[in-house]
C-alpha cells in the first residue's frame, strides 16, 4: 500500500488504487494527497469513514463497493467536489438528509445491493444527477421529490417492494432508461407518456394489469414485461344502463366544451374565475369522441402491439388503459376499446 500511496504523493497521479487490501479504515497517508481526484478503496472491509476525508477537496471519484458500510457516512455530505460515488455491495440501511444536501454535484449515484428502506425527500438536492441505481435493495416507495432529479437519464429500482411510484417521474424528461423488474408494482404513473426519451422500460415481474394512458406514444426501444397479471382480451357481450351525470359533471362538460371556442362567452369569462379555472385544468378527453369530461369516465382498453423494430419480451400484445366519456361512445361501431370485467 505505501508504495501506491508514494507514486501518487511523489508522482504526477491523481488516482490511488487500493481495491481488495484487506483494508478496514483509510489509510491517514491518503488524505495528504490534495490532488486526489480518483480514489478506490472496492473489495475492503471499511465500516467507516473519518472526517479528515473532508480535506481532499478535488476527489471526484470514489469507490466504496464491497465494504462493510451500514449507512451513509456523514462526511461524504462534504465532499462538494464528488461526481461519482460507488457504495454498492454494503451493509447500508439508512441514507442520512444531511448527507444528501452536500452531493450537489453528483452524476453517479450506486447503491446497489444494500438493505435501504426509504429515501429521504432531501434526495432533490442531487440536481446534476444522471445515473441512480438502487439495485436490489428494500424501498417501500420513493419520494415525490424523485421528480425533481431532471437531469436523471437512468433509473434503476429493480429487485425493492414497491407497490407504486410518485406520479411525479414524469417531470423526469431527460429519462431514457427506466428498470423497474420485480417490485409489487399494480400500476405505473399516468403521465408516464410525457417521458418523451424513454427508450428502455423493464417492468418485467410485477402485478400490472395494464399500461398507463397514451403509453403507446412513449419513443420505447426496448420493452420488458413477462410476468406481470395483464387484463387478457376475451370480449364477451354484456348489457350496460346508460350512465346518469351528475349535474356537476353535465356542466362540467359544457363549460370544457365551450371553453375551446375562442368567441365564446364561457372562453373570454373564464380566466376571471381562478376556482373555475383550476378545476377546468383537471378535466380530459374522450380517446374515441374527443369530448372533454371532468370526473366521471368509463374505464377502457385497448391493446396496442409495439413497434416492429422494438426489442420485446415474451407480450405480443399489451393492454393500455382508455378513458372513454360515455357508454355511447363505447357501444358505436368500429373502434377497438374494451370495457373491463372482472371475474
Ligand atoms: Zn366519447
Amino acid at each position: 500500500m505505501e508504495k501506491s500511496v508514494a507514486r501518487v504523493l511523489y508522482g504526477q497521479g491523481t488516482s490511488l488504487n487500493l481495491t481488495s487490501r484487506k483494508i478496514k479504515a483509510v489509510p491517514e497517508c491518503v488524505f495528504r494527497i490534495k490532488k486526489l481526484s480518483v480514489l478506490q478503496l472496492n473489495n475492503n472491509s471499511i465500516s467507516a469513514l473519518p472526517a479528515e476525508l473532508r480535506s481532499l477537496r478535488r476527489l471526484a471519484e470514489l469507490h466504496l463497493g464491497n465494504n462493510a458500510l451500514k449507512e451513509l457516512p456523514a462526511v461524504l455530505g462534504h465532499l462538494e467536489s464528488l461526481k461519482k460515488l460507488y457504495l454498492f455491495s454494503n451493509q447500508i440501511t439508512v441514507v442520512a438528509p444531511e448527507v444528501m444536501g452536500g452531493l450537489h454535484n453528483l452524476v453517479v449515484l450506486n447503491l446497489n445491493h444494500n438493505q435501504i428502506q426509504r429515501l429521504p425527500p432531501e434526495i432533490r438536492s442531487l440536481h446534476g444527477l444522471q445515473h441512480l441505481s438502487l439495485l436490489d435493495n428494500q424501498l417501500e416507495e420513493v419520494p415525490a421529490e424523485l421528480g425533481q432529479l431532471t437531469s436523471l437519464t437512468e433509473l434503476n429500482l429493480t429487485s425493492n417492494n414497491l407497490s407504486g411510484l410518485p406520479q411525479q417521474l414524469y417531470q423526469c424528461e431527460e429519462l431514457t432508461k427506466l428498470y423497474l423488474a420485480r417490485n409489487k408494482l399494480t400500476s405505473l404513473p399516468e403521465g408516464i407518456w410525457a417521458l418523451r426519451k424513454l427508450q428502455v422500460l423493464d417492468v418485467a415481474g410485477n402485478k400490472l394489469f395494464m399500461f398507463p394512458v397514451r403509453f403507446h406514444l412513449l419513443p420505447l426501444r426496448e420493452l420488458h414485461c413477462e410476468g406481470n397479471r395483464f387484463v387478457r382480451c376475451e370480449p364477451m357481450s354484456a348489457v350496460q344502463d346508460a350512465e346518469v351525470l351528475s349535474l356537476k359533471e353535465l356542466v362540467a362538460r359544457f363549460v370544457l366544451l365551450e371553453d375551446r371556442i375562442r368567441s365564446s362567452l364561457v372562453h373570454r369569462m373564464l380566466p376571471h374565475y381562478p376556482a373555475l379555472t383550476a378545476l377546468a385544468a383537471a378535466g380530459s378527453c374522450c380517446e374515441l369522441c374527443l369530448n372533454p369530461f371532468l370526473t366521471t369516465w368509463l374505464e377502457c382498453v385497448h391493446f396496442i402491439s409495439p413497434k416492429k423494430d422494438m426489442k420485446m419480451t415474451s407480450v405480443r400484445v399489451v393492454p393500455v388503459r382508455a378513458l372513454l366519456c360515455s357508454y355511447k361512445c363505447l357501444n358505436t361501431q368500429g373502434h377497438s376499446y374494451y370495457g373491463i370485467a372482472t371475474r
